[in-house]
């Protein structure tokens, strides 16, 4: 006889299924919550509460301190496709919203270089991995964590799907580790030579994340003596059985400088990257100076407008919008709409801006291009650059602001206004 569920009615009519007992006294229904882990939510329960109410946890170990990829720096703190590789692996867990609490284990001496945020903790490392992860472990207790991922930082091409298809596994093992069988031949082998072969049935290459039921793998941690490969040898010596998930290639642990070359391979065929171009126009009227790219400019006459009629503003903003196929600027600023009258370009800039962040791009490079005979630009560009990377939030290595005339023709030419082409290259990891 099934129990109602404060929350779920739907698997008191389904057969053969099982309930547990949640966080907080939470009752669910395991066949619905397996399907809400595979579609994000919970498909068939009625509560449509999402599994993190059944407090999954991840703990990143990073207190390693190898440098066998070259560099000064341990490899987790080394660039890898435009972020540090510890970025790339706590952000394919952040992705997964099914986890409640991240543990980054980090070297004593590493511990401001990363600011906790959102459901990242940072937790100092041990003299050894096993002992990192055990400090990691122990961080989590006193909480109602049903389920712990252990994952190496060093897997940065980590996928959310990998993560999640261990999250499911977990509703029906206790431990689950992904892992690729071994297809190559082996071979033993001294001084260069080969000295015998090995057969390979029945040989796996093991992955991280390794996933366990929390208060078992603490209290095998807690239990065992010496400085394990991983974590399933600790688990396995306090007999819990540990199942071998379908791991990725892709998954690749990175140690020496190719394996750095591949993983930027992967994550980079992974990447979201959009160009976007723009391009405005505005004509000169009476003044005594024009605003472009957010520096007011001294001149004989002014540029007419709606706004303050920042040419080279109004096409880096259009590239933008264009990137994200979010329309034009009139779209967002209508020009018969009477709060934007006079109103500073940069409004527009930061809208885009934080629209492009908000979408979770990073603005790679920008580059406008102010056509006119007069004034003359390159005396002002650096503040140009200055002035967008001020708005932007962008280094200035990334912000190019340049200028031509047309030679006189056509109506730059003739001087009866200034024209900009701007694009800007958004990256979304
Ligand atoms: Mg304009």
């Amino acid at each position: 006889m099934l129990n109602p569920c404060a929350h779920c009615v739907i698997y008191a009519v389904i057969p053969n299924t099982t309930i547990k007992t949640g966080h907080n006294g939470t009752r669910w229904h395991l066949d619905a919550c397996l399907l809400g882990i595979l579609h994000g939510h919970c498909a068939l329960c009625v509560c449509g509460l999402s599994l993190k109410c059944m407090s999954n946890a991840a703990i990143i170990v990073a207190a390693g301190r190898g440098t066998r990829a070259g560099g000064d720096l341990p490899k987790q703190w080394q660039p890898l496709a435009g972020r540090r590789v510890i970025d790339w692996t706590v952000g394919a867990f952040e992705a997964v919203d099914e986890i409640a609490s991240i543990i980054l284990v980090l070297h004593p001496d590493d511990l401001d270089h990363f600011a906790p945020h959102g459901r990242i903790e940072v937790a100092s490392g041990g003299a050894t991995r096993g002992a990192s992860v055990r400090n990691g472990l122990e961080a989590l207790g006193g909480r109602d964590v049903q389920h712990v991922l252990i994952h190496d930082v060093a897997r940065a091409c980590i996928s959310p799907d990998v993560i999640r298809s261990s999250l499911v596994a977990l509703q029906n093992y206790p431990a689950v580790a992904p892992a690729v069988p071994v297809s190559d031949a082996l071979w033993r082998g001294e001084n260069d030579q080969v000295s015998g072969t090995q057969d390979r049935t029945g040989l796996w290459r093991a992955q991280t994340p390794q996933g366990f039921e929390f208060g078992a793998i603490l209290a095998a941690h807690r239990a065992f003596d010496g400085d394990p490969a991983d974590d399933v040898e600790v688990a396995r010596a306090a007999d819990i059985p540990v199942t071998i998930l379908p791991g990725d290639e892709d998954n690749l642990k990175i140690t020496t400088a190719p394996d750095f070359a591949r993983a930027e391979k992967i994550l980079r065929g992974q990447m979201d990257i959009r160009t976007g171009s723009g391009y405005d126009v505005h004509r000169f009227g009476p003044g005594d100076h024009v605003v472009l790219c957010g520096v007011s400019v001294p001149f004989e006459r002014g540029l007419q407008g709606h706004s303050d009629a920042d040419v080279g503003m109004h096409a880096l903003t259009d590239a933008l919008y264009g990137a994200m196929a979010e329309g034009d600027i009139g779209q967002h600023f209508p020009p018969s709409d009477p709060q934007w009258k006079g109103a500073s370009s940069d409004i527009f800039l930061r809208h885009a801006t934080q629209m492009a962040s908000e979408k979770g791009y990073n603005i790679s490079n920008i580059d406008v291009t102010l056509i006119c005979e007069f004034p003359k630009i390159g005396p002002h560009s650096i503040a140009m650059r200055t002035a967008l990377s001020g708005i932007m939030g962008l280094d200035m290595d990334r912000i190019s602001v340049k200028a031509t005339t047309s030679e006189k023709l056509g109506f730059t030419g003739r001087g009866e206004g200034i024209a900009a082409m701007a694009t800007a290259t958004l990256v979304r990891p």
